[in-house]
């Protein structure tokens, strides 16, 4: 029996693509050895894989450094097990100004975000194929269920990529343009994990109230599948706010099926650093929504990203910020230090913070959230 180990970074597209990965790996009859018990700085139990696979994330820097760590750590193990082969995955393959090839001359080959089939032609031409049962892969979204059975909340892709291009973010030119996946896609997905006994999936994408043709439609689409096993619950993430339409947010409200939370980045509390983000919405609007959520839906979950240290921030709008945190009552709060990313348009914009200033409104951002939250 053949072993792997899988390192994900990053957010929750990249835990469905590493999902999708070990579905490809284990119908070609590799086993997992798990997580637990090693951490970034301890790889006891690696010697035993014969197949390594990092999934990588560079949304900030710190993640990639991470990542970047984590790879070079893998040259000595590579040492001890010539035989051992390593891929590395995700949002580092597609930057073009990186030569990974040199800075990781220990790595066999390399995977693209969402592209599973690349593992699978590396297989095909690199080992000998032990397939439990190839005729199960039908397409490589359905693997996760068809291969891996239930998992307790399954990732249904609906959408991939992003064509929002906030000023900030390196997503859509790593993830490459948004492309909604077709509904019936989609639905028998849906349908194969509920008929394996799934009780909760989410549906997920970086943008997904922004799914064509209508994300309401496909919420109301779902009915059908669920109508006769009210134990499942969909779940939802990442809305955008500029796209949660009155219509959503209604669709949310009327299907009990749909769980009643939100996670609705507001990156900032100040209008005129929303605008050089590229956001397409006001605190005035983000304001609405809430409220327009709240009215329809008292119990409502509301989560948020935020980030300080934007090029050019200033004090009083990073007050403003710490005024909108204190404003809405959310459930959770992502908080980030901005990162400047290559590519993107925030990096070259001018009044690039101080790290030190950065860390330090970041600092007081999570002590207010901390003192709110032991409030409340
Ligand atoms: N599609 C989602 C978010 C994807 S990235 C959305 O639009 O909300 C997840 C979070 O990382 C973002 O919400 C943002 O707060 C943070 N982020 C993205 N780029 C960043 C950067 N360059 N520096 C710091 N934080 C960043
Ligand atoms: Fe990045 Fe903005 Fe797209 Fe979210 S919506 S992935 S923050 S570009």
């Amino acid at each position: 029996m053949r072993r792997y180990y899988i390192k994900t970074y990053g957010c929750q597209m990249n835990v469905a693509d590493s999902a999708r990965l070990k579905a490809v790996l284990e119908s070609a009859g590799y086993q997992e050895i798990r997580e637990s018990g090693f951490g970034d700085s301890d790889i006891r139990g690696l010697g035993e894989a014969d197949l390594i696979l990092v999934n990588t994330c560079v949304v900030r820097q710190n993640a990639e450094d991470r990542a970047a760590w984590f790879i070079q750590s893998l040259k000595g193990q590579k040492k001890q097990n010539p035989n051992l082969k390593i891929g590395l995955c995700g949002c580092m393959v597609p930057e073009p100004e990186r030569n990974l090839k040199k800075q990781f001359p220990h790595v066999d080959f390399f995977i693209p975000p969402n592209s599973p089939d690349v593992l699978k032609q590396y297989l095909a031409q690199n080992t000998k194929s032990e397939s439990r049962n190839p005729k199960q892969i039908r397409n490589s979204n359905l693997e996760i269920v068809s291969d891996l059975g239930f998992r307790a909340s399954n990732f249904v892709t609906i959408m991939t990529g992003c064509d929002n291009y906030c000023s900030y973010c390196v997503v859509p030119y790593v993830r490459g343009r948004e492309t909604s996946r077709p509904m019936d896609e989609i639905l028998e997905e849906i349908k194969a994990s509920r008929d394996q006994g799934g009780k909760e999936i989410t549906l997920l994408g970086q943008n997904v109230n922004s799914y064509k043709p209508g994300f309401a439609n496909l919420l109301i689409a779902i009915q059908q599948l669920v109508i006769s096993h009210s134990s499942l619950v969909i779940n939802f993430m990442t809305s955008h706010p500029k796209d949660m339409s009155d219509e959503i947010i209604a669709t949310v409200a009327e299907l009990p099926y749909v769980a009643k939370d939100f996670h609705l980045p507001l990156q900032s509390g100040d209008d005129e650093i929303l605008k050089k983000m590229n956001r397409g919405y006001t605190i005035e609007y983000f304001l609405g929504r809430v409220a327009k959520i709240r009215s329809l839906m008292p119990e409502a979950r509301i989560s948020t990203d935020l980030m300080v240290g934007f090029p050019g921030e200033t004090e009083v709008q990073f007050e403003n910020s710490i005024k909108l945190l204190k404003t809405v009552s959310f459930t959770q709060v992502n908080m980030f230090a901005y990162s400047p990313r290559p590519q993107t348009a925030a990096a070259k914009m001018p009044g690039q913070l101080p790290e030190e200033v950065k860390q330090e409104r970041l600092q007081k951002l999570i002590e207010t959230n901390r003192l709110l939250l032991a409030s409340s």
